[in-house]
């Protein structure tokens, strides 16, 4: 069970929709305090509110992870709010693919900034509360959400599993960086999940391109992402599974 998620206080990146949405509402379904880091505000109200309705616990923090200044002020606002993390959920990512031969530095730009700096900006902000925590005798975990993208090829999406390479081959060199030090890390690689993610592809073809492969081979739920993490997060803490490729079965 996921009972020794109780107690926890965690920050979940990405959290307005998706994989971070369905993780944050797992999170607290098990008893966890859940800041939620997005950039829609209102999303983020919404996704409180039902959270509390539920008996949970989340305080709904807007922030965009490629602003140091955002940053800075939600951890400030976490900090106060729930004192020292001990769960940190890197859900927050952009795909959007395009032909290299296309040019879009702006896309680039934004891919990288969110999925592997974005990252970095939230793992610099809270390791120091993770090594606390681990020090105390406690469970933390750091959980970062790569894709099957860090590993497989797909045309016209170089840039974006090209981040996602950074992000999982990150995990790996912060694990045994911080694993000696007794903080879990976890790079989860999912493939096709129903979320918000196509939406922001702005090649028709690409968009119709993807479509038909996922009416070929099914999604996973947010949900099913989700649950493997509350998994992973709440094994007992000498227990890391390190790294997870989560697929539709038929993917
Ligand atoms: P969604 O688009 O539904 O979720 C992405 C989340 O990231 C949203 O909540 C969005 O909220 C947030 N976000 C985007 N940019 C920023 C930013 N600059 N600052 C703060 N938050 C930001 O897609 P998914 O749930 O699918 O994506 C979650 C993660 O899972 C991503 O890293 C994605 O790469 C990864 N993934 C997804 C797969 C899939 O098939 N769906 C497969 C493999 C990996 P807002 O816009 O309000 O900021």
């Amino acid at each position: 069970t996921y009972d020794s998620l109780s107690g926890r206080t965690a920050v979940v990146t990405g959290a307005a929709s998706g994989i971070g949405a369905a993780t944050a509402v797992l999170l607290a379904a098990h008893g966890a305090r859940v800041a939620l880091l997005a950039r829609r505000t209102e999303r983020l109200g919404e996704l409180a509110a039902k959270i509390t309705a539920d008996g949970g616990r989340a305080l709904a923090v807007t922030a965009d992870v490629t602003d140091e200044e955002s940053v800075a002020a939600a951890v400030q606002r976490i900090h106060s709010a729930y004192g020292p993390a001990d769960l940190l959920v890197n859900a927050a990512g952009v795909m959007l693919p395009n032909p290299v031969d296309d040019g879009r530095a702006d896309e680039w730009q934004r891919m990288t900034d969110t999925n592997v700096t974005g990252a970095l900006r939230l793992i610099r902000a809270f390791t120091g509360d993770l090594l606390a925590a681990a020090a105390d005798g406690r469970s933390a975990d750091l959980v970062n959400i790569s894709s099957i993208g860090a590993h497989v090829v797909f045309p016209n999406y170089a840039v974006y599993g090209a981040t996602k390479a950074a992000l999982t081959h990150l995990s790996q060199s912060l694990r045994a960086e911080l694993g000696p030090r007794d903080v879990r890390v976890t790079n989860v690689e999912p493939g096709f999940t129903e979320s918000e993610l196509r939406d922001h592809i702005d090649n028709p073809e690409l968009t119709g391109q993807l479509d038909s492969m996922l009416d070929a081979v099914g999604l996973l739920t947010s949900e099913d992402v989700a649950d493997l993490i509350a998994y992973t997060t709440s094994r007992p803490r000498h227990v890391n599974l390190r790294q997870a490729i989560v697929l539709p079965t038929r993917q």
